[in-house]
């Protein structure tokens, strides 16, 4: 048997051929050389510490920016850009002929790939860096015992051979073998994808090669304690521990393609698949009419650069970049307004969002809490002086009461802060009470029990202090105590009892009760037989702001539910004030109730329901399950540690900033940093605003894109005549793809996006709602580059214009319309939904700076390009020089025409489509 650690294997303890789970726990004590009952000494801790290095998982590696830059020449693109140039390059010298529009296409090629890679590389590094950022776990601290005593320290401190202690809500520091637990649960979700909570035991398992999930008597790092406490030693830490070595094997970049940029990836190679066929018709036709071409472009390798330009000119590479850079866009932004999006891919999810579960208390009301009115000696109260002579009212009030008083300052929940300001208002020295009736137990507030037990010293007697839910506390008493008399609780008195609380509910107030009665040990029976004293009503109005948010979101299709922990009325109450419960959801269920019901019950009945009153956690779980069942995309509201399991589970799970427990914050793909119910709804409009923009991009870049493509093939189809070669093509793919395209990814959010239903379904095709816009563009811009062309033919046989010109016109037309129209999206093009209805929007015309900015540095470019100079001219194989103003007017209107054709055609379009709409469902339009 080893003593010495040092020769200790990590894995498996030598000469011992049983696993962990199978040693009891003075052999693991052994051979970890620690003892049990005073833990490891600080010494041994630091020479430990030394061997085995501090506990942590692996960092995610500095990025490396080289590495990272490297990376995007990967890019299939790329690749395929870099053969044709070799290819073109090889083909020249066997030719032994060097064509001034090959060499300007090999350094056009070479100026997309590097201008495509720094883009890249510059996203990638922001979102690299983001998620790092999002790294750095907060400062937590573990028990631990050493020399003899529990002590706080920073888990990164923990070797093998620490005796740990952990409770509910926090995570285990490392792997632990448990030697002493009560009711304990985990969540191991994180290590092995099961979400069920795991019952742990702490006891030898005789079985052996268990896998993870079946050793019940250990305890992995990084999972969660969701029940019950544990006292364990430490086996493994760091890259060690199972979730270390799983995390050793990820990067961190794997978990970021979000569901979006799958989608556009999609569609690329979709439209890649187009563009390869696009690209053989045009090499094959090329290659069959070469005869008939002009000299200069007959070369093979020439004819080889084009097909490949053109096929490489029709994907929307750029959309990856423009994808990325909304998100980020929208990310920082959303982080402006109290929206942490912890998960990259919960953006996008919010845009889909069509139910929201809030909870209300803190999120849709203030959490600003005051007592208002109160009912004691069974008599309704408003004047608090008249109760100062009421004993055991205060002292409840204060005793059973976890919220203290630092300097000015009240900390503590709502609900006993408000208690605790009353007290104060009435000159009331709960100090003096707190110090003359110490705690000698208590049964903490749970949100299922909905109530909370403190036992306190009162000289020598044992006193018992409830206070809680009143309907739940009225349940658990048999007495009352009337002007100092204490008499069994009648069943009038119930009722009056009731009916005052109810009245109190009705007017919005959260309704406590509360509760004592003597004890004479603290093995006694604490939450039965007691003596009911009597009920506060406390006020917690609503956030002024959420009203109007929640009539935002139902206007754009999202539904509120509200799920509370208070009584039903209460929570009507508050649900109507904010126009969540109405005409059509006039449902109020409460946890009992949903108990009774099955999944198929629940279902109908949750459609027209909106309020769920007294629940617990788990009924939020089921809410979610039943909301999901039914098509629904679901973003839940938590708090506590256990509304962890519906968060986990809902769509996009939130959590608060200010009341959240660590852990909620931890499993939740949202924080919510100021808790409030408005910032969700804020955060839905970034959510589909992203999704529109990407839409933008995308009907953009296709049109723009095909548009040159079809012009080429026609014009050799018909003309048998190359318009424009692979330069051409290529400064269109700079231009048009980098400098126009990525800013209309970069738009305003526009508030119009609330006006529509959210996407039908998460597997919605990108394109729809945007075909029409697609080919109407594609359309006006092709024919009239072609017009140009065939302009100058026809005009060819009388003499009048040169032959020479009509490339100049494909040109011009095919490279400066796109800047134009650009500037039609997000003020023109809006009108189409998600879902592909047409629903007008007024909104401001407002014109995007930037946009606007990058259309007139892209314009300028592309007319010193069209400079009448003699190597330019070469260059981009078109002719300026001596061009007859005549000519440069008709292409200058063909030009301009473009965008008022598809401004109008497309008014034409969603003329009819509104008309058809309203003729055949006038009813749902409105509703
Ligand atoms: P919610 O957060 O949805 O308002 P809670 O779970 O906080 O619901 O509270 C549910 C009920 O429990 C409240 O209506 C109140 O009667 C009671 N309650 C709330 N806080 C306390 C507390 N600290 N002590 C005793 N009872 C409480
Ligand atoms: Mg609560």
């Amino acid at each position: 048997m080893e003593k010495n650690i040092d020769a200790f294997d990590f894995n498996q303890p030598k000469k011992i051929t049983k696993k962990w789970y199978q040693l009891s726990n003075k052999k693991i004590a052994k051979i970890l050389d620690t003892n049990l009952t005073t833990g490891l000494t600080i010494q041994e801790v630091e020479r430990r510490l030394k061997i085995y290095g501090l506990n942590h998982l692996p960092q995610s590696k500095r990025h490396n920016f080289l590495l990272v830059f490297l990376k995007t020449f990967l890019d299939p693109l790329c690749v395929i850009m870099a053969l044709t140039g070799l290819v073109t390059i090889i083909a020249n010298s066997i030719e032994e002929k060097f064509s001034m529009p090959d060499i300007a296409g090999l350094c056009v090629i070479g100026i997309i790939i590097l201008t495509n890679s720094i883009i890249s590389t510059y996203q990638e590094m922001k979102s690299l860096n983001y998620i790092s950022s999002l790294d750095t776990t907060q400062d937590t601290f573990v028990s631990v015992l050493r020399d003899g005593e529990i002590q706080q320290i920073n888990p990164i401190f923990l070797v093998p051979g620490d005796v740990v202690h952990a409770k509910l809500g926090e995570f285990i520091p490392a792997d632990l073998r448990i030697i002493n637990e009560s009711v304990l649960k985990i969540d191991e979700s994180s290590l092995t994808g099961e979400s069920e909570p795991v019952e742990k035991i702490a006891t030898i398992i005789k079985a052996d090669n268990l896998i993870i999930s079946d050793q019940k008597n250990m305890a992995f790092m990084s999972t969660m304690i969701l029940e019950g406490k544990l006292v364990g030693i430490v086996l493994k830490t760091g890259t060690h521990s199972e979730i270390g070595k799983i995390a050793s094997k990820i990067t961190k970049s794997e978990f970021i393609r979000t569901p979006l940029e799958k989608k556009t990836k999609g569609l690329t190679i979709r439209i890649g698949i187009i563009a390869f066929i696009f690209g053989l018709i045009l090499l094959l036709f090329s290659f069959f009419i070469r005869n008939q071409l002009p000299e200069d472009l007959k070369s093979w390798s020439t004819l080889l650069l084009l097909a490949v330009s053109a096929a490489i000119s029709v994907i929307p590479e750029s959309l990856t970049i423009i994808v990325r850079l909304c998100m980020t866009i929208a990310t920082k932004k959303l982080s402006k307004n109290n929206v942490d999006i912890k998960n990259p891919k919960s953006i996008e999810t919010l845009g889909n969002v069509n139910v929201i579960c809030s909870d209300k208390t803190g999120t849709l009301t203030q959490n600003k809490m005051d007592i208002d009115q109160f009912f004691v000696d069974l008599k309704a109260e408003k004047d608090p002086s008249v109760i100062t002579n009421n004993k055991h009212f205060l002292n409840a009030l204060a005793l059973c009461n976890d919220a203290v008083c630092e300097n000015t300052e009240i900390i503590g929940s709502a609900t006993e802060v408000a208690i605790i300001k009353f007290l104060m208002k009435q000159n009331f020295d709960y100090r003096k009470l707190r110090i003359n009736h110490p705690r000698v137990d208590e049964i903490p507030f749970d949100s299922k029990r909905k109530m909370m037990t403190t036992v306190h010293q009162d000289k020598n007697d044992l006193i018992l202090y409830t206070k809680g839910a009143f309907d739940y506390l009225l349940k658990h008493s048999t007495k009352k105590i009337v002007n100092g008399v204490v008499s069994p609780l009648t069943k009038k008195d119930r009722n009056l009892i009731q009916e005052q609380s109810f009245k109190y509910a009705q007017q919005g107030l959260r309704v406590l009760g509360v509760a004592y009665k003597h004890l004479n040990s603290v093995y006694e029976e604490y939450e039965t037989d007691l003596i009911f004293i009597g009920v506060i009503g406390i006020i917690d109005p609503p956030r002024p702001e959420v009203k109007m948010a929640i009539e935002n979101a139902n206007k754009a299709g999202v539904r509120v539910i509200m799920i509370t922990g208070d009584h039903k009325i209460t929570a009507q109450e508050i649900a109507t004030r904010l126009g969540i419960y109405t005409d059509y959801y006039n449902q109020v269920m409460d946890g009992a109730e949903l108990d009774t019901l099955s999944d198929e019950e629940l279902a109908e009945k949750i459609k027209t329901t909106n309020v769920f009153a007294r629940v617990s956690p788990e009924h939020k779980a089921i809410i979610v399950r039943i909301l999901q069942a039914n098509n629904n995309i679901v973003a839940m509201t938590g708090d506590g540690i256990n509304d962890t399991p519906s968060i986990v589970k809902a769509d996009v799970g939130i959590a608060m900033g200010i009341n959240g427990t660590q852990v909620t914050k931890e499993v939740s793909d949202v924080i919510l940093k100021d808790d409030n119910f408005k910032s969700i709804v804020f955060g839905i409009r970034a959510g589909r605003n992203v999704y529109e923009k990407i839409k933008y991009s995308i009907s953009f870049l296709i049109a723009a894109n095909i548009s040159q493509v079809l012009t080429i093939l026609f014009i050799l189809l018909i003309n048998k005549d190359i318009a424009l070669i692979s330069i051409n093509i290529l400064f269109h793919i700079l231009i048009i793809e980098t400098i126009v395209a990525i800013p209309i990814g970069m738009q305003y959010d526009r508030k119009g996006v609330m006006f529509n239903p959210p996407p039908s379904h998460k597997k919605e095709s990108l394109l729809k709602g945007i075909k029409m816009q697609i080919i109407i563009t594609t359309v006006f811009n092709a024919t009239f580059a072609v017009l140009n062309y065939e302009i100058v033919k026809l005009f060819n046989a009388p003499q009048i214009f040169s032959e020479e010109f009509s490339k100049t016109g494909v040109y011009m037309t095919i490279m400066i319309s796109p800047i134009l129209y650009s500037l039609l999206f997000n003020n023109f093009f809006l009108p189409i939904n998600h879902a592909g209805v047409v629903k007008p929007v007024k909104e401001k015309f407002s014109l995007n700076k930037r946009l606007l900015f990058f259309s007139c540095l892209a314009l300028i470019i592309t007319i010193i390009s069209l400079l009448p100079v003699k190597k330019i001219n070469d260059f981009f194989n078109f002719k300026t020089i001596d061009l007859p103003w005549e000519l440069l007017a008709i292409f200058l209107v063909n030009t301009l025409l473009v965008v008022p054709c598809i401004w109008f055609s497309y008014q034409i379009f969603l003329k009819s489509k509104n008309l058809w709409f309203t003729k055949k469902s006038k009813k749902i339009v409105i509703k």
